[in-house]
């Protein structure tokens, strides 16, 4: 570590690269309410959006179940409440997409697509996750073509035409009621007889006209005309295994999620569904690296939970680095990296400090 180089990460030197606190990278809730926290401790935090900015929840329509909001509030609204909130505080936004994070060594150097590099103390992984493909034929070519995974940026392109929405949770029925604001019928396609959708979400469902449901079923293939246009799909009973066709203008797949890993590969602990492995402290295997929303959540995925986890890694984070300044960083002899290492193994002794 070289000592031409301040704690408050200013650069005492004109060659020396200025040194960040910490860096988060992602814009959804979690990665905003960090932004908050973290610039509210003073930490001066830079906030990297990624290339989906504000995340998942700036596709959805309406959120209702976001404390706070009880005449509920559209996602884009909530997300840019959320960034103004933390650039009140001096949170600084960068619209930029992260390409690498080295973990080799300590401060960690965050590289982008618009060839910038962050140095930082610490970081705070907010990269979220993004919808899941049904890998079927016709899927991928007539996305954008009638197939989409988005009832708030298309369904306005389905008025008075029929859609099929896939899926059986919270998404495919709230994505689903959504779209009858449009299309005269809206057919959903479950491979199961029974939603995983919250009780409240399949009652009004089960009201709605214009809804239907088709259960034990699964979408094998997507049919389009010659001028590319989706006009139907094939279907299979996954009870009987009988195949039939059937005629739609568009549809719309909400199968879940995968999370936004790709960076972190081969330089943190992912569980076996690819989701970042994070302590009840948000602490990721890297000290000093924390994490939370939903690359580190496969459970809970609410926009309140990663507010939740986004405030615990901003605190998290504050913590880690009053540690690093006691221990008398720069100058420390052991390596960051290392800091506490041993603890974080020893997951008997989380919660003692
Ligand atoms: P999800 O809860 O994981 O549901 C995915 C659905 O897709 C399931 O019904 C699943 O069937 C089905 N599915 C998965 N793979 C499939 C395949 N290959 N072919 C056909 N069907 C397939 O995902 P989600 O609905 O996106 O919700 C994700 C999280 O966000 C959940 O925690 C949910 O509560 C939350 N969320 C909340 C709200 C809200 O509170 N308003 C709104 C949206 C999402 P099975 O049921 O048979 O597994």
């Amino acid at each position: 570590m070289t000592s031409q180089i301040s704690t408050n990460g200013a650069s005492t030197n004109g060659a020396a690269p200025q040194i960040e606190n910490v860096v988060i990278i992602g814009s959804g809730p979690s990665g905003f309410t960090a932004g908050l926290y973290a610039a509210r401790a003073n930490l001066n935090p830079i906030l990297i959006t990624g290339n989906d900015y504000g995340g998942q929840v700036s596709i959805t329509y309406e959120v209702e179940n976001y404390p706070g909001f009880p005449e509920s509030v559209t996602g884009p609204e909530l997300v840019e409440k959320m960034k103004t909130q933390a650039e009140k505080f001096g949170c600084r936004v960068e619209f930029d997409y992260v390409t690498n994070i080295a973990t080799d060594k300590h401060p960690f150097v965050i590289s982008t697509q618009n060839g910038k590099e962050y140095v930082a103390k610490s970081v705070i992984l907010c990269t979220g996750a993004r919808p899941r493909y049904l890998e079927i034929p016709g899927e991928k070519e007539y996305t954008g073509k009638g197939v989409s995974y988005c009832a708030t940026c298309d369904g306005f392109f389905f008025r008075g035409k029929d859609v099929v929405v896939v899926g059986g949770g919270d998404s495919a029925v709230e994505e689903g009621l959504f779209l009858t604001k449009y299309a005269t019928r809206v057919r959903i396609i479950h491979r199961r007889d029974e939603l995983r959708a919250s009780k409240i979400l399949q009652e009004r469902a089960f009201k709605n006209e214009k809804v239907e449901f088709v259960w034990n079923t699964v979408l094998t293939e997507v049919l389009g005309d010659a001028d590319g246009k989706v006009i139907g799909a094939k279907v299979q009973n996954t009870v009987t295994g009988e195949e039939s066709e059937i005629e739609t203008d568009g549809v719309f797949i909400f199968v879940g999620h995968l999370p936004n890993n790709e960076l972190l590969k081969d330089k943190f602990e992912l569980d076996e569904d690819g989701h970042l492995i994070a302590d009840r402290f948000m602490r990721t295997n890297v000290p000093g690296i924390m994490a939370a929303g939903e690359i580190m959540d496969k459970v809970f995925k609410q926009v309140a939970t990663s507010v939740g986890q986004g405030c615990s890694a901003a605190m998290q984070t504050n913590k880690f680095l009053e540690e690093l300044e006691e221990a008398g960083y720069p100058g420390v002899d052991q390596d960051p990296r290392e800091f506490r290492k041993a603890e974080i193994a020893n997951k008997e002794a989380i919660g003692t400090w």
